[in-house]
């Protein structure tokens, strides 16, 4: 069987007889000289797309006469002279004659259509690729031959709203072609109020030359050179909503927030996720009015009293042991299960383990639950991420999507995901990491740990002193989470403070590489005592009323020694004297323990 013969080696096999200099750029692409003028140097782009070919000179011939010239006409422009016929996945099938007639036949029914080429848009969605949008089957096959995914609706521009649209929504970003007229203007309106919230990036571009994709692809340009469209930038946000969109990130319900701003619950959802809602600043000036009538979001704390919904900053300097840390916390709220003593809340997990491979997190992960697997999705572990302003913000929103019921987010560590520095103060780097973060948190309800990794032990405290204190950090975090442990040292201290917790130190234990609540009773400030003298406490409590010459023979060190030790753990509040002993007779002593 003899292979049909394409419009395109039609033109290239006219334009070589009638003389013409005919140059390959790469298959399906030529430039010849153009026969409609008196062209020097080839000025004729002749370029394939499915079913047809593009013609272009560069001197502006139009079509027509460069046909003419060569002894052809319009439909010698079609690989079938009759025309081309644009088949859905749907079974719709779309005949555009040569002179730009349009018929339709197969699987025309229905109140909805389906988009042109669905399936593979479906496919590039999932995969985070770039989608383009345009106007006609014609666009959609000139952006595939520059190796693109493209998709349009059936039955032309003014038809666009009929389409079921779902196999673009979630994209990471859709780019659509707007025609240089009247009536892309309005397919333009109508593609961004059916996207505005339903995709990450929604972008217009028009064709650098010409009136559409395909007159700008036939002129050899790239999709790189496309052109901004005018005023046609993203959906402006009303006033009102923009002030519903501030209180939401400021805590309040969704529903409580469009009642009280005049919107609808639906209006609220979609401006919520509008890239631009992501840039406005929670509420913080009330009108008490406004205040009391207000519903604040009532979630329980992910841990109970230290990781409330919102952002966590958990400082530590390294091989304390935070990773072990979070590890036990992802698992302890996967099951639901305690963890240091205190209530999690059941939920599932994204823990975004920057700073080990799978490899090493598996083997933490194996020694934490032993045979006792969680459940498949109920704990999910990235090795790597995108920066946050560069598509990894996009991830983990993506991943909350598909997984509505995941309610904790660890981040470990914050270094890896915030912006590229540029000179800027790691302060306002970290800010701008943690603002969009707070937002995500709050809108979504759920709870995000983030680590700081401090590379100096100093640092830790110092960063700790500055985010508590007057740092612009404060305002995006909810919970700062400082946690020390000596070298080589079997307990440790959360020191915990913010918004939503109360200011408290959690004694810790760390045994055989695991974190666990501190022995009963065991007062945190306790922590800053060596070892030893913190055995000796631990003792003493075992042993209440014992003498001094009984925690010397214990402490192995002189009466005298074991003496000034007792005074000054009697001085911070540790120990007690037990009453006041007669002359002559031993003093005995008591542990004093936390009050709860
Ligand atoms: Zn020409």
């Amino acid at each position: 069987m003899i292979a049909p013969e394409t419009a395109f080696d039609r033109l290239c096999a006219a334009l070589r007889r009638a003389g013409k200099v005919v140059r390959t750029n790469r298959p399906g692409q030529v430039m010849a000289q153009c026969p409609a003028h008196d062209d020097q140097r080839p000025s004729l782009s002749v370029k394939a797309i499915e079913g047809q070919v593009l013609l272009y000179c560069f001197a502006n011939c139009h079509v027509d006469d460069v046909l003419a010239r060569l002894g052809l006409t319009t439909r010698d422009l079609f690989d079938d002279r009759e025309g081309v016929t644009y088949a859905y996945d749907d079974g719709r099938k779309v005949h555009r004659s040569w002179d730009k007639r349009f018929r339709q036949s197969g699987t025309t029914n229905g109140h909805r259509t389906t988009l042109y080429r669905a399936t593979k848009v479906a496919a590039a969605n999932k995969a985070g690729e770039t989608i383009y949008v345009a106007e006609g089957e014609k666009d959609v096959h000139a952006l595939e031959s520059l190796g693109v995914t493209a998709t349009t609706a059936p039955m032309g521009a003014a038809n666009w709203s009929k389409v079921d649209p779902w196999p673009l929504y979630g994209a990471a970003k859709v780019v659509a072609i707007v025609h240089r007229d009247e009536a892309g203007q309005k397919w333009a309106a109508a593609v961004r109020e059916m996207f505005t919230g339903h995709v990450d990036q929604l972008d217009f571009r028009q064709a650098k030359t010409g009136n559409d994709a395909a007159d700008h692809i036939a002129a050899g340009h790239t999709l790189d050179e496309l052109e901004p469209v005018p005023d046609l930038g993203p959906l402006e946000l009303a006033p009102n909503v923009v002030s519903a969109i501030g209180q939401v990130f400021a805590g309040v319900t969704v529903d409580s927030a469009a009642r009280a701003n005049g919107c609808t619950i639906a209006e609220l959802t979609a401006a919520l996720r509008v890239s631009g809602a992501r840039e406005i600043e929670p509420t913080s000036e009330w009108d008490s009015v406004d205040l009391l009538g207000a519903e604040f979001r009532e979630a329980p704390d992910i841990l109970d009293g230290v990781v409330p919904v919102g952002v966590a900053l958990l400082s530590a300097a390294p091989n304390v042991g935070k990773t072990r840390l979070l590890t036990q916390l992802s698992v302890a709220a996967v099951r639901g299960a305690p963890i240091l003593g205190r209530q999690t809340t059941k939920t599932r997990v994204l823990t975004l383990a920057l700073e080990d491979g799978a490899r090493r997190y598996r083997k933490a992960l194996t020694e934490q639950v032993g045979t006792s697997w969680p459940n498949r999705g109920q704990l999910t572990i990235r090795t790597t991420s995108k920066r946050l302003n560069e598509g990894g913000l996009v991830e983990i929103e993506r991943h909350l999507d598909r997984h509505a019921e995941c309610g904790l987010v660890i981040i470990d560590v914050l270094e890896r995901v915030r912006p590229r520095s540029t000179g800027t103060n790691a302060y306002r780097l970290d800010y701008e990491a943690l603002a969009p973060l707070q937002r995500m948190a709050n809108v979504r309800q759920i709870a995000i740990v983030v680590v700081h990794h401090a590379n100096q032990r100093a640092d830790v405290a110092d960063i700790f002193e500055k985010v508590s204190g007057t740092s612009g950090l404060t305002g995006v975090v909810d919970s700062l989470l400082l946690l020390q442990r000596r070298r080589g040292d079997n307990v440790g201290r959360l020191s915990v403070s913010g918004r939503e917790v109360e200011d408290q130190e959690i004694a810790l234990s760390f045994t055989d590489g695991w974190w666990g609540p501190a022995s009963e009773g065991m007062p945190a400030a306790l922590l800053d005592e060596k070892r030893e003298v913190r055995e000796l406490w631990l003792w003493l409590a075992d042993n209440e009323g014992a003498s001094t010459a009984d925690l010397a023979k214990q402490y192995g060190r002189t009466e005298n020694a074991t003496l000034k030790v007792l005074r000054r753990l009697e001085e911070r509040e540790l120990i007690d004297s037990l009453g006041t002993p007669a002359k002559g007779r031993p003093v005995c002593w008591q542990v004093v323990r936390n009050v709860s």
